[in-house]
């Protein structure tokens, strides 16, 4: 599977809370698959997904899902000693890790080589990270959404994009109406 199906299947699970998507494909393609106003659709700052959306997780008490990737979460490592230990339990980190910069042209990352990004959190201090097979992410996903224990999954995938068109929302737009539905 690659990340556009996977973000396919996961649509119906995620649809009702509040996301912080990874930029570039990521969220163009969630975009894509099932826009909705409870989604914050990263244009900028990468590598910040996963802090944005622990952000917002401690500021209130909604459950909160950061979509990240295996790059990105490269790019940010100091993430995971900050989320260790602040743990929230409203909070849900996914890392869709197809072992690749998947925005930028699939170049690979070192998650796809030697790096464990499951290993890594588990040693920066975060309980409960599971690595799972795509095929086998949804109910996973489902149960850190609903137990109330701060978890981090890092599902494994293969690289590859799909032909998926650009948000031309304003980002301004894209920030108002999820402030909104954050505050509904
Ligand atoms: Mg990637």
């Amino acid at each position: 599977m690659i990340r556009s199906e996977i973000l396919r299947e996961i649509a119906p699970i995620i649809r009702d809370h509040l996301v912080v998507c990874n930029i570039g494909l990521p969220s163009q393609e969630l975009h894509m698959i099932d826009d909705q106003p409870t989604n914050f659709y990263m244009l900028g700052t990468m590598g910040l997904s996963s802090s944005i959306g622990f952000g917002l997780a401690l500021a209130q008490d909604k459950p909160v899902i950061s979509i990240d990737g295996d790059g990105s979460v490269l790019t940010n490592l100091g993430t995971l000693p900050t989320i260790a230990n602040n743990a929230t339990g409203n909070y849900t980190l996914l890392i869709i890790d197809n072992g690749s910069y998947g925005s930028t042209g699939d170049q690979p990352t070192y998650a796809g080589r030697k790096t464990s990004l499951a290993a890594v959190a588990r040693a920066c201090g975060c309980d409960n990270v599971f690595e799972v097979q795509a095929k086998d992410l949804g109910p996973v996903l489902q149960e850190a959404i609903d137990n109330n224990e701060m978890t981090i999954l890092v599902c494994k995938c293969d690289s590859g994009n799909i032909k998926v068109p650009v948000i031309t929302m304003d980002p301004v737009v894209i920030r108002h109406r999820f402030m909104e539905a954050v505050a509904k």
